[in-house]
């Protein structure tokens, strides 16, 4: 006997996705827990993957005798006859994988028909004008999808026959004008494939479930799954839905719709979604009719709306989640067709989360599960600054939030090689299709002129977390002169455009946005977050208004100040300069002096503002040269002042000339002219500048003379740095505010080097313990950033009491590639040669660096038991990073302010999968 490839919806396991992929699955345990759904089965991923395995593309034995047993008992449930003259019975055939790929597919209906078929469907239900409507959409559909006919023959058709019949839209073509368009469609296909159109049903079933099995390495699968970074544990291969067709296009008692049991723009408990009388599913998706609001259905069919209602409720109580459901109604009864867990931008998943926790849905652990940490990355963007003037000049529907400013762009595969240059793109057409997925990823936003809310612009968008304007009917979108115009205006491809997904409103040119705001809901998910994340979320921050908005944003405390970059400001960096510049330990120690004051001062302010929270502050890291110009540019500038030096001469000719023969005129008009010693002493400085520069050129600077090394060799930057962080804590102590500051030694590779600073710590701590007359509690780390120091963290934790895991360099040192090198030149090529999965230097590489880490804390805390450990490399705002570093044990994260709510709810993530 062959395995088992099919299974009918009364038999499959509905938790089994992997198997009979999410669509499939749902179908088995909807059927199971007593929802109207049409009968049907599941062909399996299993099927599929044995198909694609085989070199001549066949269907593996025993699916084909299979599938006739299970439509044998479909015919059975619907008392109708697969290829039968009287009561055929039609059938749907849907693709569907573990993960929900959406529109990877088109949906092909009606599959069954031919001229017979036809004729009982039409004898059935006494209306010839549905049976030669549902012929062509089938013939259509059937024809693209599994015979791979371009859609456009078809529309030509199809359009040619509108022409003719003088009738804009499609309900008002009369039933020979359908009869026409089934003759002309099967004339394209015949055409197109040098073959009659397949009349036999099960021969359509064959070539059909074989289209849904190749779709599965089609290119439209193969970009969505590399951009979502689905992997084969997660989906392989996709399975085959089955099911009766029932139709929505029987006449006004009949309808068919798509809706969300909340509403996934905002999270409100309402039903989302729309639905149009007399039509089938597709027509509501493709946006080719615009359909109704849901709501209108309490007047339109009363007794459906009730139905819809419970339903909507038993699938909640039922999945414990907001779903995203089709249905149709056939004569007054209303089936359930398909349910999955609903696509919401993040607005709506912390609003349903918050929103399901308070009547008893969910508990906290699941409402903080559901959510994916980097969605709240919608949250945290700028929105259009509600105080701009700018006047829109369209107004579609808001139908996926947010603002978004980009060059209007026609078609996605230029959106595409223009998102890949860097160039913010918005996305402009009629509608869209799946086969623009690839232009959706490389945009900031979408806009369409035509299509609801369900629309596949809209639903594609949303899921993404992309803002959308959809069906901005005012506007008429020519992709090929690529233009569009509203009223007077027009812009065109190039053109800055604004779109505000949360109004629908378009905009041209570029309008000023603000920065978003926490709602109540968001603050009350990370407050459930920090009850259960055992990890601390600190702040990457340099300056007090760093510091202010990484509190906003939750931090508990900051990682990593990184000093040198409070030597940027235009009134410091002269004094820094004149500090490298310094011939003699005495002008240096001068400079410094000039410096200390304002270290001081910018430490105190962030003491302030952090109060009483940890701070650590980072002693100077980046060789010193980077605070000078370059040595090009130097040269440049001096050749440049030589050249004016020489004119300056040449004017003092001029002058005496004028004297000489008495031409006050040009006398007067050539003084005040400069004194070319004047510049000679800008020469000068300039030219020891480039002294400077050129002493201190290094080969290799970031493996050179910098951090702890650099402090080394100059004691004076180091101590005048860790006076200013004792002095400032004094001051708050004295001001009455508690502080707890940290001071960090970058590029530390042995204990020796900790050591000698540690003294320096210690020296000036009593200094300035006596000279303020108060006790100053403070701690003393090192960064974690060198192989070496990791190996030798044992002997390092006898001098300090943190590490942190600067993984910048530390990536950079244990795979022994230069960042910008990488990134510019092989990286790319290394992730899609599946060479390397991720980029080192966004997703913590577990494996290689990760590994270090992790014998790292171990024999720090080997030493010292109590060994507070942290990361402040960007990983540390990194969700999968984040959960390896709960994993190995470490104290705390730190990133950048705008990812902490990002890193709270990554924290809490590991800590409740940790109990899994
Ligand atoms: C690091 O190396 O990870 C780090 C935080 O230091 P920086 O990025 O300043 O080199
Ligand atoms: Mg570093």
């Amino acid at each position: 006997m062959s395995r088992k490839w099919v299974y009918d919806f009364t038999e499959g396991d509905g938790k089994n996705k992997k198997l009979l992929g999410g669509k499939g699955a749902n179908l088995c345990e909807m059927t199971q827990i007593d929802l109207n759904v049409p009968p049907g089965f599941v062909i399996t991923t299993e099927a599929c993957l044995a198909y694609l395995d085989d070199p001549e593309r066949r269907l593996p034995e025993g699916v084909m005798d299979q599938v006739h047993a299970n439509l044998a008992a479909v015919e059975k449930k619907t008392g109708r006859t697969f290829g039968g003259r009287e009561k055929p019975l039609l059938v749907s055939v849907r693709s569907g994988s573990a993960i929900s790929m959406p529109g990877m597919m088109d949906t092909i209906l009606n599959l069954g028909l031919n001229s017979q078929t036809l004729l009982g469907l039409i004898n059935g239900t006494g209306n010839n004008r549905f049976g030669y409507d549902a012929y062509r959409r089938f013939i259509q559909l059937f024809g693209k999808v599994a015979l791979g006919v371009p859609e456009e023959k078809f529309d030509a058709e199809f359009e040619a026959v509108k022409l003719k019949a003088g009738v804009k839209h499609d309900v008002d073509l009369s039933t020979s004008d359908l009869t026409d368009i089934c003759d002309r469609f099967l004339k394209v296909v015949q055409l197109f494939t040098h073959k009659p159109f397949p009349t036999d049903p099960y021969e359509q079933l064959e070539i059909a479930i074989k289209a849904v099995f190749n779709s599965w390495m089609g290119k439209r699968a193969i970009d969505y799954r590399r951009e979502f970074k689905i992997t084969p544990e997660q989906a392989n291969g996709t399975a085959v839905n089955v099911v009766a067709m029932v139709f929505g296009n029987m006449g006004n008692d009949s309808a068919t719709g798509v809706g969300f049991t909340r509403d996934p723009g905002t999270g409100e408990n309402v039903m989302f979604g729309e639905y149009l009388v007399n039509a089938q599913g597709e027509d509501v998706v493709a946006g080719i009719r615009t359909p109704k609001a849901v709501a209108a259905m309490a007047q339109e069919l009363p007794k459906q709306f009730n139905e819809l209602m419970e339903l909507r409720r038993k699938l909640e109580a039922h999945y414990k989640e907001v779903q995203d459901f089709e249905y149709t109604i056939e004569k007054g009864i209303l089936y359930c067709l398909q349910t999955r867990n609903g696509k919401m931008n993040a607005t709506a998943l912390v609003r349903t989360s918050v929103e399901m926790v308070k009547t008893g849905l969910i508990d906290k652990r699941q409402a903080l599960l559901r959510i994916n940490p980097e969605m709240l990355n919608q949250l945290l963007f700028p929105r259009l600054d509600p105080k701009n003037t700018s006047k829109p000049v369209a107004k579609g529907l808001p139908a996926s939030p947010g603002a978004a400013t980009g060059i209007a762009v026609f078609d996605a595969d230029r959106a595409e090689k223009l998102g890949r240059t860097g160039e913010r793109v918005i996305l402009v057409r009629e509608e869209t299709k799946p086969e623009d997925i690839h232009g959706f990823f490389a945009s900031q936003g979408i806009l369409t002129s035509r299509g609801g809310k369900t629309s596949h612009a809209a639903v594609v968008a949303r899921g993404m977390g992309k803002p959308c304007v959809s069906g901005a009917e005012g506007i008429t979108v020519d992709i090929h002169l690529k233009v569009a115009r509203v009223g007077d205006t027009e812009f065109c491809e190039g053109d800055l455009i604004t779109i505000d997904g949360t109004t629908g409103l378009v905009y041209l040119g570029e309008v000023p946005m603000i920065e978003a705001e926490f709602s109540p809901e968001l603050e009350t998910i990370l407050s459930w977050a920090d009850e259960v994340a055992r990890l601390q979320v600190m702040a990457n921050a340099d300056t007090p208004e760093d510091s202010e908005r990484a509190l906003k944003y939750g931090a508990m405390g900051i990682g990593l100040c990184r000093t040198e970059r409070m030597f940027n400001g235009v009134e410091r960096l002269p004094i820094m300069v004149e500090m490298i510049i310094a011939e003699t330990k005495e002008d240096r120690i001068a400079a410094l002096g000039k410096l200390l004051p304002i270290q001081r001062e910018d430490f105190k302010q962030i003491f302030e503002v952090m109060a009483p929270r940890p701070v650590t502050i980072r002693l100077l890291d980046p060789p010193i040269h980077e605070f000078l110009p370059t040595e090009r540019q130097l040269v440049d500038e001096i050749k440049e002042l030589q050249n004016l030096r020489e004119t300056i001469r040449g004017m003092r000719v001029l002058t005496d000339a004028a004297q000489f023969m008495n031409l006050p005129e040009i006398k007067s008009k050539i003084q005040g002219f400069t004194d070319p010693e004047l510049v000679d002493t800008v020469i000068a400085k300039k030219e020891t500048m480039l002294k400077k520069v050129r002493a201190l050129h290094e080969v290799n600077p970031m493996l050179g003379h910098r951090g702890v090394r650099l402090g080394l060799t100059f004691p004076e930057i180091y101590e005048m740095q860790i006076r200013a962080v004792l002095e400032a804590t004094a001051e708050c102590l004295k001001a009455g505010i508690e502080v707890h500051p940290e001071i960090m030694v970058p590029q530390v590779c042995t204990a020796q080097e900790l050591k000698r600073v540690k003294e320096w710590v210690l020296e000036i701590h009593k200094s300035v313990e006596e000279a303020y007359g108060l006790a100053l509690k403070f701690k003393f780390g090192s960064m974690l950033e060198v192989v070496r120091a990791c190996m030798r963290a044992d002997n390092l934790a006898e001098e300090a009491e943190f590490f942190s895991f600067g993984t910048n360099d530390l990536t950079q040192a244990t795979f022994s590639f230069s960042r910008e090198d990488a990134e510019n030149k092989f990286l790319p090529m290394y992730n899609l040669s599946n060479i390397l999965q991720d980029n080192p230097f966004e997703v913590l590489d577990v494996k290689g660096v990760g590994r270090l880490m992790e014998q790292a804390v171990k024999w720090g805390r080997q030493v010292r038991a109590d060994m507070k450990v942290g990361i402040c490399g960007e990983h540390g705002g990194h969700p999968a990073s984040i959960i390896f570093c709960h994993k190995i044990g470490l104290s705390y994260v730190s990133c950048s302010g705008p990812r902490v709510p990002i890193a709270r709810l990554a924290a809490a993530h590991a800590a409740l999968l940790e109990k899994i």
